[in-house]
């Protein structure tokens, strides 16, 4: 065996070994996040009225459809969302004074 691609043999190795440990390190190195509360509509809380409770956030959707490829034109239209149902934070619950 030439001395040559045993060299090359041995970069690949030692590259995909760093490849390997680094990516795992960025992975685990990322702060575990807490899901963003979000209505079934797929837009947070933000989103909808506070009064109307509607949401005004954009949904996606398709206008334009093809047979094979399905849809392939898109419009950000209105979400028609009514009412937000997602989970709410402890903090923004509304506690109402006590006037007795
Ligand atoms: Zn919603
Ligand atoms: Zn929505």
């Amino acid at each position: 065996m030439d001395p040559l691609s045993l060299l090359v043999g041995a970069g690949i190795a030692v590259t995909g070994f760093l490849a390997g440990r680094f990516g795992g390190r960025r992975r685990t190195a990322e702060r575990p996040e807490l899901p963003e509360p979000v209505c079934t509509c797929g837009h947070g809380l933000a989103y909808h009225d506070q009064e109307s409770q509607a949401c005004h956030g954009l949904v996606k959707t398709p206008v334009e459809f093809d047979k094979v490829y399905g849809a392939v034109d898109f419009e950000m239209r209105q979400c028609t969302c009514r009412r937000y149902v997602g989970p709410v934070a402890l903090e923004t619950f509304y506690a109402p004074e006590i006037t007795d």
